[in-house]
């Protein structure tokens, strides 16, 4: 079965200011499904990996066979990265996370400004197109990371728990060269309870 472009959970410029209009446009209906299209299109030719998810295409890359694993690993990465970034902002969101999650990034990172500039320095530390996660990993600890291009963490054993996406691709009508005024602003749209959903699914807690 074909992957699909899942419907943004919000009208485009339920982002505004921090996210303009146009920009989600076209992220979301152009990028975005160029991934999807772009890996169905791999898949065609591995039907013995029809059914499996995304996720687990991502998480076992060596599974794929050799000539679709690159198109698999940047479509099927970006897929993931892209459906994850939709659901963890959202209008009306922004300020800080709460309860276990709040306490867990305050014991790992010395606090919420703190693990804010961690993620910033990671997010303008990546030299061309990649993302800045928080990720949950096989240890149970967290922690920052950044990705090139659009691999996921999970290939590397983390479960992702927020992502800023700093291709230009994500900013740039709005923010030109401005990567950093961009996840500045970004931190206005973090829908904080799907990031708790997520550290709960990775810890295996409801
Ligand atoms: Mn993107």
């Amino acid at each position: 079965m074909a992957f699909t472009l899942p419907a943004l959970p919000y009208a485009p410029d339920a982002l505004e200011p921090a996210i303009d209009k146009m920009t989600m446009e076209i992220h979301h209906g152009r990028h975005h499904k160029a991934y999807v299209d772009n890996l169905n299109k791999a898949l065609e030719s591995a039907p013995d990996l029809a059914g499996k998810s995304i996720e687990d295409l991502v998480r076992n890359l060596s599974a794929v066979p050799e000539a679709i694993r690159n198109a698999v690993r940047n479509n099927g990465g970006g897929h993931l990265n892209h459906t994850m970034f939709w659901e963890i902002m959202g209008p009306g969101a922004g300020g800080a996370p709460s309860g276990d999650l709040a306490e867990a990034i305050n014991s790992t990172f010395g606090g919420f400004d703190p693990f804010k500039a961690k993620i910033k320095e990671s997010a303008l530390g990546r030299f061309g197109s990649g993302w800045a996660w928080l990720v949950h990993g096989s240890d149970g600890k967290l922690s920052v990371v950044s990705t090139a291009n659009q691999d996921s963490p999970l290939t590397d054993g983390h479960a992702p728990l927020l992502g800023v996406d700093v291709w230009e691709h994500a900013y740039y009508l709005k923010y030109q060269n401005k990567r950093a005024d961009y996840v500045d602003a970004w931190w206005n749209v973090v829908n904080w309870s799907k990031v708790a959903e997520k550290f709960n699914a990775a810890r295996g807690k409801k």
